[in-house]
């Protein structure tokens, strides 16, 4: 009887917190078929699903972190289970009871870095503007045309940092008049949501949109495909609505309107990588290539996972804060991908797919491979030809 009240609490549980779709599973496995933990290594979503229906879920097993929300699964389902939300209901239970196993154990001083500091980079608040001094970006003043928000790790992070001074010069060179919160500005939370913290979630949100309001922000330039799905898809639950634009959008509408003219080409064979929260979620796989296409000289390629079936970079969901293991790394397949089409650069337009392949090109050139190939986020390369 005992167990049955124990189960029933756990079902409960997962209603609340929002999991109610569960119970429309009827077990398929196709999940199972399209996620790309089973390239891999076994693991069975649809499993965490039958669980979750009894009220069986281990809820201290490292499977219901697993899930990098890349979207391919609940693309497929005959059933809208709605796995990502459904995982994140599971999480929430975890978070709330604080139960985290080893490699999940950062998500603490990740959240506690965003309480104090307001990003997960136990960086200061204070320093967050200090690339833009560096790369003499002003602080947005309304009536300005933009507000560009880097998001924090193209504000701490060493590697990113020059993407936030590409774009910045990208900007500046199409005579936009843009400027930016610095130390006003707060991680987007995002992926603190998709570990289960909604309250920290929440808390970050609000910072943001009180920042946005109180300086008169209207239309809002993000680099990170988390930032621009959280602000386009998840602020307007607060009741607010802000034009918000990815920077690979950004470059086709200023490419259009003839403020960005491409003068230079680039004998270069390049692939291009969609990030999930940017292709799959949010539906923008054209722009970057029309911009990539546009420089002369270019030869862009396509790898066997792409477009919608794009292969995850492994980062989402809160992922990039966890510990994954050599060869359980999506990133080394999606190098390998890029590597076999015979592309010397891997092109992206997203932080953590940037940091896991640069991780996963180290590895691979640990391993002896001959064929260095260069990682840059979009920004990078028409930073070069402008
Ligand atoms: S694809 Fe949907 S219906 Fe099929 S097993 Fe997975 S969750 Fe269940
Ligand atoms: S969303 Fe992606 S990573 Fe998560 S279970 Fe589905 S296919 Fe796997």
């Amino acid at each position: 009887m005992e167990s049955l009240a124990e189960y029933k609490e756990i079902v409960d549980l997962i209603k609340e917190s929002g999991g109610d779709y569960f119970k429309r599973c009827f077990q398929c496995g196709l999940c199972d078929t399209v996620c790309p933990w089973n390239r891999v290594r076994n693991f069975s979503m649809r499993k965490i699903v039958r669980q979750a229906t009894f009220g069986l879920t281990e809820i201290e097993s490292e499977d219901i972190w697993r899930c990098t929300t890349c979207g391919r699964c609940p693309q497929h389902c005959p059933r809208d289970v709605r796995q990502i939300d459904s995982g994140v209901a599971l999480r929430r239970i975890a978070t709330e009871y604080g139960v985290f196993p080893d490699p999940v154990k950062p998500i603490k001083t990740i959240a506690a870095s965003l309480v104090a500091e307001g990003n997960p980079l136990s960086e200061e608040r204070k320093k967050r503007a200090d690339w833009a001094k560096e790369a003499g970006v002003k602080s947005f003043e309304e009536g300005m045309e933009i507000l560009y928000f880097p998001g924090c790790y193209l504000s701490y992070d060493p590697r990113m940092k020059k993407v936030a001074k590409a774009t910045a010069a990208i900007l500046k060179k199409a005579g936009v008049e843009f400027g930016i919160l610095g130390t006003k500005e707060s991680c987007c939370g995002e992926s603190i949501r998709k570990t289960g913290d909604e309250e920290l979630f929440k808390r970050l949100a609000r910072d943001n949109i009180k920042g946005f309001i109180d300086n008169g922000v209207k239309k809002i330039l993000v680099s990170s495909p988390h930032c621009y799905h959280t602000f386009k898809n998840e602020y307007p639950e607060f009741m607010v609505n802000f034009e918000v634009v990815h920077i690979t959008q950004f470059l086709v509408e200023l490419i259009k309107e003839g403020r960005l003219e491409i003068k230079d080409g680039l004998e270069k064979k390049i692939t291009y990588h969609d990030p999930c929260y940017l292709g799959r979620h949010n539906g923008v796989f054209d722009e970057p290539r029309e911009v990539l296409r546009r420089v002369s000289g270019l030869e862009l390629v396509e790898m066997p996972d792409c477009f919608e079936d794009s292969l995850c970079c492994g980062g989402g969901g809160g992922r990039i804060w966890m510990e994954t293991p050599k060869g359980e790394r999506f990133s080394d397949l999606r190098l390998e991908q890029a590597i076999d089409v015979g592309a010397e650069v891997l092109v992206t337009a997203c932080p953590y797919c940037i940091t896991n392949f640069e991780d996963s090109r180290i590895t691979i050139e640990d391993q002896g491979d001959a064929k260095a190939i260069e990682i840059k986020d979009i920004t990078e390369i028409i930073a070069e030809v402008i």
